[in-house]
Order: C-alpha cells, then sequence, then structure tokens
C-alpha cells in the first residue's frame, strides 16, 4: 500500500514518519531528495542554473535557498519555474525509490501534497498530521531561529487546514498528543490498513 503523508510546516510528519519506520514501512521523504537534487552536483542544478542564472547558485555549487526563496515570495512565476525543474525529477527519484522498497507499505512524505494535486493518483490513502496553527508556529519558532512573522508567511502559502482535511482518508491529532499517544495512533493505523490491504481494499 502506498501512504501519502501529508501536514503543514511543523505539524508534526517527520516525527510521524519515525515511528512508519517502527511499523514496518519504508518511508520516502520528498524534501530530502529535493535537497540532493538542488545540492552541489545535483541533477537539477544545470537546469536551475540555466533557467536563473549564477546569481541562484550558491558558491559551493548547490541552489542558494535563501535567495531562491526571497525571489520565489517576491515573483510567482519563478516559484513555478523552479517547480517546473524540480517536480518532474522528484516523481522520478520518488518512483525509483519505491520500486525498490522492501516490503508491504510506503509512506511518501509530502509536505505540500494538498497543493501540489499530482500527489493523489499517485498513493492509496491520504494520511493528514493535524494541528492548530498556533501550535505549528509554536513548533517551528521552539526548533528554529524563524521568526512568527516568518512562519506565517509560510503558512499563508500552503493549503488551509480545512481544506488538507476535506483531501485526508485518515488524521493523525498532533495538537496535543504526546510522542508515546502518536506512535500509538500509527500503529494502529498501520495494522488497520495492513488488514484492510490483505482483503483488497
Ligand atoms: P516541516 O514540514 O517543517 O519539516 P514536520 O511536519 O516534519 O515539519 P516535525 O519536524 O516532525 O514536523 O515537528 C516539528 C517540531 O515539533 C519538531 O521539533 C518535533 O520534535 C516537535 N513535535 C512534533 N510533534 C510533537 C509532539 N507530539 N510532542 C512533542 N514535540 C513534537
Amino acid at each position: 500500500m502506498r501512504i501519502g503523508l501529508t501536514g503543514g510546516i511543523g505539524s508534526g510528519k517527520s516525527t510521524v514518519s519515525a515511528f512508519w519506520v517502527e511499523a514496518g514501512a519504508t518511508v520516502i521523504d520528498t524534501d530530502a531528495i529535493a535537497r540532493q537534487l538542488s545540492a552541489a552536483g545535483g541533477a537539477a542544478m544545470p537546469a536551475i542554473a540555466a533557467e536563473f542564472g549564477p546569481e541562484l547558485v550558491a558558491a559551493d555549487g548547490s541552489l542558494d535557498r535563501a535567495r531562491m526563496r526571497e525571489l520565489a515570495f517576491a515573483d510567482a512565476s519563478a516559484k513555478r519555474r523552479l517547480e517546473a525543474i524540480l517536480h518532474p525529477l522528484i516523481g522520478a527519484e520518488t518512483q525509483a525509490q519505491a520500486a525498490a522498497a522492501p516490503g508491504d507499505l510506503i509512506v511518501f512524505d509530502v509536505p505540500l501534497l494538498v497543493e501540489s494535486g499530482r500527489w493523489r493518483a499517485r498513493v492509496d490513502r491520504v494520511l493528514l498530521v493535524d494541528c492548530s496553527e498556533a501550535t505549528q508556529i509554536r513548533r517551528v519558532m521552539e526548533r528554529s531561529a524563524w521568526s512568527r512573522e516568518a512562519v506565517e508567511a509560510v503558512l499563508h502559502q500552503q493549503a488551509s487546514r480545512e481544506r488538507r482535511r476535506a483531501c485526508a482518508d485518515a488524521v493523525i491529532a498532533n495538537e496535543q498528543a504526546s510522542l508515546a499517544q502518536l506512535r500509538e495512533q500509527v500503529l494502529t493505523l498501520a495494522r488497520l490498513w495492513r488488514k484492510e490491504q490483505s482483503r483488497g481494499l
């Protein structure tokens, strides 16, 4: 079974992913793939340099993420042009990793699953990690030096909580859950979905 795991910034996707690994799933992290593609020597870098020029390439040959973020915020077409380069490469790499994955459960960690549209058809279930925006902001500020304004700017670019919920087949509640409760939710769902899979559902 292929599961698309999604949720907004700081909702707890990485934390939940680790419990899926414990449940025997293979987790494929599309953000990590995007970072590899745009690291020094990454497969996306020649096209990125050709499209955006040397200003967007850092001294070590990787994508200058801070400049790209600024440009993408200021210019929606730049964001689309970057995505047009990255998305097909991310799609190909995730499919390659999925084809090589052992076991019966594959979890794709896709932060923008709801926003991108194309992921729905690639997975059997959409699983949402859900919490309030206030909690997202608090978690991101606690784990990094981001300002409240910076987190809010990202939140406003992402789908709303309601829109995500409307797309989800199941929801992991991560508002007040302890890590033990989070783990239990994942292990219960893994058992249920394995059972459904064995019945061909
Ligand atoms: P992003 O999309 O921004 O990478 P994410 O959705 O993967 O974020 P995590 O990195 O898993 O989110 O969680 C954000 C932060 O909140 C982390 O520091 C994580 O340890 C913490 N966190 C998440 N859920 C819980 C929880 N239930 N209890 C305690 N800490 C949590």
